[in-house]
């Protein structure tokens, strides 16, 4: 039996739910200065702005590091072991954790990151740039 990723999130969490679109990457971004940032959060990272957007932005990025994980508590992560976890910075400016969907080899990787919607909630995938349309999206 599949189950979906934990469901435990917080409110600016939901709202990263409820504005993610499988396979594209929708962020908040200050209508002020224009910072993408992630995790959301209520104020801009950077001039403390309230007035945050929901924007698609450009999904691509490059790998700074990655593992693998090989236990978990949660049965989502169980049935999909090991599960690599990238840090990816972004073009447009943050740096986020995402599931990598490929192994990748050591050295400068240029990823595509974007939202994946398991069981109604979403989480960020990165793939190998030129690789990204034949991802099997599980
Ligand atoms: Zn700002």
């Amino acid at each position: 039996m599949s189950v979906g990723p934990p469901a435990l999130r917080s409110p600016q969490g939901i709202k990263l739910d409820e504005h993610a679109v499988d396979g594209e990457l929708t962020l908040q971004q200050c209508s002020a200065c224009q910072t993408v940032q992630y995790p959301p959060r209520e104020l801009c990272r950077h001039c403390l702005g309230d007035e945050l957007n929901w924007s698609a932005v450009s999904r691509g990025g490059d790998l700074l590091a990655y593992s693998e994980l090989q236990h978990s508590l949660e049965p989502f992560f169980q049935e999909q072991l090991p599960w690599r976890l990238a840090s990816v910075k972004l073009d447009c400016g943050p740096v986020v954790l995402a599931r990598l969907t490929a192994s990748c080899p050591p050295g400068n990787i240029r990823l595509e990151v974007s939202h994946a919607i398991q069981a109604g909630s979403s989480i960020l995938q990165a793939s190998p740039a030129n690789t990204v349309n034949a991802v099997n999206k599980a």
